[in-house]
């Protein structure tokens, strides 16, 4: 019997800025492959240093924004801090057809709009091991000013209180071990029965 491609997992990862989402999906990246893609976001903030357009975001003006937004374009969108983010609809349907997992690394507001828009999200929460450690991740990071770092921490409270809206909470103390939670959940999710014995 021919056996069917099935559809790849969508997997919506969200925490606190600098809890540790972008480390963990590294390695998880590393480990499992082509066989997950990582939706790269648009936003109109500014690029960082060393960040490159389409890369890890697509930098894009108000105006681009907009227009995508206008065209129904985002599977989501938030306005996080001060900037506009969204989650291209094409890509993450292109990857999840073709069989592949596609991971979103996005905000509460836009997990909870995908949970809303689909019934095959999977939500992970990456938490921080507490907010003392949180401040000094952020800090160390270095990439955000002291004001930024302030305004972050300040957010990450009220993301916390979110955690119970997901399936899954990890709590990233150790990158290896958090990531290996994650290629768990990725495992478990393609064996539900649902997917097993559905045709799609
Ligand atoms: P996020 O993507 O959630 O904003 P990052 O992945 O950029 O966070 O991580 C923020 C900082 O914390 C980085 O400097 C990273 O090296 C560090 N970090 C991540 N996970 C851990 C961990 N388990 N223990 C210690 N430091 C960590
Ligand atoms: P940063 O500016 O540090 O890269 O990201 C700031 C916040 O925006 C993080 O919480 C990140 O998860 C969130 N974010 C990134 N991309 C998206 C997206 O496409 N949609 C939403 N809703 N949030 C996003």
């Amino acid at each position: 019997m021919e056996q069917q491609k099935k559809r790849g997992v969508l997997l919506v990862l969200s925490g606190p800025s600098g809890t540790g989402k972008g480390t963990v999906c590294a390695v998880v990246r590393d480990h499992l492959g082509d066989s997950v893609c990582y939706s790269i976001s648009a936003t109109t903030r500014q690029p960082r240093p060393g960040e490159v357009h389409g890369r890890e975001y697509f930098f894009f003006s108000k105006e681009e924004f907009a227009a995508l937004r206008e065209q129904d374009g985002f599977l989501e969108w938030a306005q996080v801090y001060d900037n506009f983010y969204g989650t291209p609809r094409k890509f993450v349907e292109e990857v999840l057809d073709s069989g592949k997992d596609c991971i979103l690394e996005i905000d509460p507001q836009g997990a909870l709009q995908v949970r809303n828009a689909t019934d095959e999200a999977v939500l992970v929460f990456i938490a921080p091991p507490s907010l003392e450690e949180l401040r000094s991740r952020l800090t160390g990071r270095g990439t955000e000013s002291e004001e930024e770092v302030e305004k972050r921490l300040g957010c990450a409270a009220a993301e916390l209180a979110y955690r119970d809206k997901y399936d899954y909470i990890i709590v990233n103390d150790d990158v290896e071990k958090a990531a290996m939670k994650m290629e768990a959940i990725l495992l478990a999710e393609k064996c539900r029965s649902v997917r097993s014995l559905s045709d799609k």
